[in-house]
């Protein structure tokens, strides 16, 4: 397994990787979400290039970037045993020079939900992956259902910018009492870390009045309040059911629907989200 650090470093590497390659980016605190992915990409690919940046243009100056978790010999250590080829960790100084000044914005789609509760935080997001996918290059690349969100504004800035990448959704990896994993969940006190199981309680409540046949949005979004109202320790940013695609809510679910929520449990900001069927 290689490891780089600038952009020359890279591309010098990148010329002998065999096609299709596949990229993963993360911001490292490695997990069994991230790790699904490499193993994704290793199945569907025959090189694996992992990102790991933690990237400062997708946090508000009121959120968590100093604190946010890294391990990067723990990480460099999971990677290798998972058979990668290639990983890049740029530095914030490699991605965002002094001079730079070129963004990439997403319209509609980062309107709603995490764009509406974290202004900016997508320009952030599609800026950096499309910096990743300009400089690796890869045939495919590799993100999880997790950020639910976040997987609907890369499709759109892929399908808008005719990157020539397919874009690959896999599943929310969760823990045993269903809490999905985040590197974030480092941050959760025990008490908040049993608290935090209240997300997919929610979710999976509404799903269960789904599937006994509920079709009224707001039904369903009154279903997960009603888990909320239980968990002290929960304050609720929002409760949604929308429409997958365009992420708009729903009055009605006529074929398929986002269920997402976003939540603090204490000062941790966390969000979850399951689709419908
Ligand atoms: P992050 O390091 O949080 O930026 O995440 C990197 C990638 O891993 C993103 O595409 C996330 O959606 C994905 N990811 C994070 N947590 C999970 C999880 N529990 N299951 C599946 N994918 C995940």
């Amino acid at each position: 397994m290689k490891v780089v650090v600038s952009l020359a470093e890279l591309w010098e590497v990148r010329r002998f990787l065999n096609s299709p390659v596949g990229l993963v980016p993360t911001m490292g605190y490695l997990h069994e979400g991230h790790l699904s992915l490499v193993r994704a990409a290793r199945q569907e690919c025959a090189c694996v290039v992992v990102s790991i940046f933690v990237n400062p243009t997708q946090f508000s100056p009121t959120e968590d970037l100093s604190t946010y978790p890294r391990d990067l010999e723990r990480d460099l250590d999971l990677l290798e045993k998972e058979g990668v080829d290639l990983v890049w960790t740029p530095t914030k100084e490699i991605m965002y020079p002094a001079d730079f000044q070129s963004w990439v914005l997403v319209e509609e789609v980062t309107k709603p939900l995490e764009g509406a509760m974290r202004p900016g935080h997508f320009k952030g997001v599609t800026t950096v992956v499309a910096k990743l996918l300009n400089a690796v290059q890869p045939q495919k690349a590799f993100f999880g259902q997790k950020d639910a969100q976040q997987s609907v504004v890369i499709r759109q800035m892929v399908k808008d910018l005719n990157y020539p990448v397919e874009v690959k959704i896999c599943p929310t990896v969760r823990e045993p009492d269903n809490l999905a994993m985040s590197s974030r969940n480092a941050y959760l006190q025990p008490a908040e870390r049993q608290a935090a199981t209240v997300l997919s309680r929610a979710l999976f409540a509404a799903r269960e009045a789904y599937q006994n046949g509920e079709r009224n949005a707001n039904r369903l979004r009154k279903t997960m309040q009603a888990v909320f109202n239980q968990e002290p320790l929960a304050r609720v940013q929002y409760i949604s059911c929308a429409d997958p695609n365009t992420l708009q809510e729903l009055d009605l679910i006529e074929d398929h629907a986002l269920l997402s929520v976003a939540v603090f449990i204490g000062k941790t900001r966390l969000i979850d989200n399951i689709l419908l069927p």
